[in-house]
């Protein structure tokens, strides 16, 4: 349970921090919150020589309006999007997701970045992320990039992000009719099925929707049959009931651990996925 010895530094803008990413040679790692690579160091399944400490950069933290969309700071610790009052208001699934994140002490170090670059199979904001159509925004040695959500997540613990890049933050058009359901494990809150779904409705008829899930395979995934089952429809509790039976049937559950087997998450599935679009429709009142 002690890690490797290793160098620390601390990085005062982005620019610094790729310089002193690029100056280690693959041989540094970016801390953040450090509430997901510091365990990884604990057990030495992470060996960095060099830490490089983004947490103090000014601005890469804060929420705010931009361009008729929301931005979020890759440094934002998930109080601050759990208590911002401008995404209680325009956009509370995200705020609701970040305060179901683990507990005080996880809420008050972890970020954001860290979390999309870490991309654990039950961490929350993925299914946020794709629920929101949310844009990834990051910086490397050769300029700006910005990847969609639904690309960002590849596979277990693996994203679309450069070892010489880094997250600066994640912007998204903010919906009001969205919500989540999650089921949590007791003791670390981590996602055993987690559910964000997001509707566009008018007319009372839902015209799309976007259902993101976490916890049921390597990566986080949208649910398309479930979405594509209440495109047109009235929205109405009858046809969430009906669309969200459909959840977890077109791909194989393959997470099982000594919380919840492949079976208990594949029954859990629809019943959060029927959770979160009537969470989302009441939002409409
Ligand atoms: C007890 C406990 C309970 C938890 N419960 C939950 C839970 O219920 N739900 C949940 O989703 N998560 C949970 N977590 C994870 C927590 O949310 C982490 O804080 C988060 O996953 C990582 O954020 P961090 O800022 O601590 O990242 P760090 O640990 O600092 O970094 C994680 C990884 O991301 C990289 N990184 C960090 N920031 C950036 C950036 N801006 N750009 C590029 N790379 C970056 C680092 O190099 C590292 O590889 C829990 C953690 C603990 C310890």
């Amino acid at each position: 349970m002690i890690p490797a010895a290793f160098d620390y530094v601390r990085a005062t803008s982005l620019d610094d921090a790729l310089a002193k990413l690029a100056a280690t040679n693959g041989e540094g790692k970016l801390v953040a919150g450090g509430h997901s690579l510091v365990p990884l160091m604990k057990l030495r399944l992470s060996q960095p020589k060099v830490l490089i400490d983004i947490g103090r950069i000014p601005g890469l933290a804060g929420i705010r309006e931009k361009d008729g969309t929301i931005e979020i700071g890759a440094g934002t610790v998930h109080h601050d999007v759990a208590s911002s009052a401008l995404l209680r208001k325009q956009c509370p699934v995200v705020s609701d997701v970040a305060a179901e994140i683990g507990d005080p002490q996880v809420r008050n170090r972890g970020t954001l970045g860290g979390s999309l670059a870490h991309a654990d199979p039950s961490a929350d904001y993925p299914a946020a992320m794709l629920a929101v159509d949310a844009e990834i925004h990051m910086k490397g040695r050769k300029g700006w990039r910005k990847v969609k959500a639904s690309d960002f997540f590849q596979d277990l613990f693996t994203v679309d992000l450069a070892p010489d890049e880094i997250i600066a933050s994640v912007q998204f058009v903010p919906v009001r009719a969205a919500a989540y359901a999650k089921l949590h494990q007791r003791a670390s809150h981590f996602a055993i099925v987690g559910v964000a779904a997001a509707l566009d409705v008018s007319g009372g008829r839902i015209q799309s929707a976007r259902i993101g899930l976490t916890g049921a395979g390597p990566k986080a995934i949208r649910l398309t049959n479930v979405e594509e089952a209440l495109a047109g429809k009235a929205a109405s509790k009858e046809t969430i009931a009906a669309a969200a039976e459909l959840a977890g049937t077109d791909f194989k559950v393959i997470n099982a651990d000594i919380h919840a087997s492949a079976e208990y998450r594949r029954a859990m599935i629809p019943v959060f996925t029927r959770r979160a679009l009537q969470g989302a429709l009441a939002r409409l009142d």
